[in-house]
């Protein structure tokens, strides 16, 4: 009979050397199958074949297409460290006429912390699929955050915070964020804390009305926040002003 070795035995903690080499081990695995997945990939858009022929390098190259972004692969391989984190998943359920069904709700957040946040939500009957399709949904939601230092305490040239105070709803949530100077942090809920550190902004005061107990909506709110940057009318004046500090 063979001796049991104790010392493997599963009951046995890791040490926190070992959970690093296993978090290493896990992030290379995942790292490849990602790489594989794109070399097998075969565009069906237009623009999945653009990006196959280099013709488009960037993202902010993507927006000016103006084309439907239908693939997921399309980020994948424009944005390959992108960020992803579930922020809330739910069992629903429907009551119908042969009794009640049950689904799963995920949403995702992904961002590369430097300017680039989505969030996607997704339902299916199974777990795995619904944070899958959640997450593709969010890279196909990826707006662009303009950043800038619009404080009077600060003025300096870095993007480290907003250029401007914005707003967003998401059904009776309000956000509203407020640049702030340097070494402010992000002065914020904790739920959309995740959502600033994605899109790269570090400094940033927040107000919020609503019913911010409601986590997704809150979250939606923030990002819409977010999106309003870009959709703001910037006058001329503004516009140079805010170059000229990119430049510097
Ligand atoms: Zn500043």
């Amino acid at each position: 009979m063979p001796v049991r070795n104790n010392a493997r035995s599963p009951r046995r903690k890791r040490t926190p050397q070992e959970n690093a080499e296993r978090q290493e081990f896990m992030e290379s695995r995942e790292k490849q199958r990602k790489e594989k997945a794109l070399i097998d990939w075969i565009p069906k858009t237009d623009l999945g074949r653009m990006i196959i022929k280099n013709e488009i390098t960037s993202f902010d190259q993507l927006a000016e297409k103006n084309l439907p972004l239908l693939e997921p692969e399309i980020i994948d391989s424009l944005l390959p460290d992108l960020a992803e984190k579930l922020v809330e998943f739910r069992k629903t359920t429907r009551v119908t006429r042969q009794g009640r069904s049950f689904s799963f709700r995920a949403s995702v957040l992904v961002g590369d912390h430097y300017g680039h946040v989505g969030l996607g939500i997704a339902k299916d009957k199974e777990r795995m699929p619904a944070i899958k399709k959640a997450t593709s949904a969010a890279k196909m939601n990826l707006i662009t955050v303009k950043k800038g230092c619009g404080s009077w305490e600060c003025g300096c040239s870095t993007n480290h915070s907003i250029p401007f105070k914005t707003m967003g709803k998401s059904a009776s949530v309000r956000v509203i964020l407020l640049p702030a100077p340097k070494g402010t942090g992000l002065v914020c809920g904790n739920n959309i804390k995740d959502v600033l550190k994605f899109g790269g902004v570090t400094d940033v005061w927040c107000q919020s009305r609503g019913s911010t107990g409601t986590k997704l909506n809150f979250i939606q709110a923030a990002v819409d926040a977010l999106r309003n940057t870009s959709n703001v009318k910037v006058s001329d004046e503004l516009r140079q002003k805010l170059e000229k500090r990119e430049m510097q």
